[in-house]
């Protein structure tokens, strides 16, 4: 689960990065893989979200708030939770797949 209490507060100087997104308008499904599906369709979307990532001019922003926010759930800043969390020694509790 994210930290709320790690959450930058409500200025748009911390949140404005979000408006030039690569990923405005783009399926959050590839983000945010639905539960349910199949571990290489999840590789897959990764995959897909991450090569969104590389093109996206706000990635090091968005990199910096999920490591800060610890979200626990899909792709940011090109790292899937499995990456952001690495080298902390913990795991996010990852959602079941079928
Ligand atoms: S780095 Fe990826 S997840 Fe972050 S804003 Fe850009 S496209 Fe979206």
């Amino acid at each position: 689960m994210t930290d709320a209490s790690r959450l930058p507060g409500p200025f748009e100087h911390a949140w404005g990065w979000q408006l030039d997104a690569a990923c405005r308008g783009a399926d959050s499904r590839l983000f945010f893989p639905p539960v349910g599906r199949s571990e290489r369709a999840r590789r897959e979307r990764e995959a897909s979200a991450k090569r969104l990532c590389a093109e996206c001019p706000v990635q090091l922003a968005c990199r910096r708030y999920a490591l800060e926010a610890r979200e626990s759930y899909g792709v940011w800043g090109g790292l899937t939770e499995d990456e952001r969390f690495a080298d902390t020694g913990r795991r996010p509790r990852r959602r079941r797949t079928g």
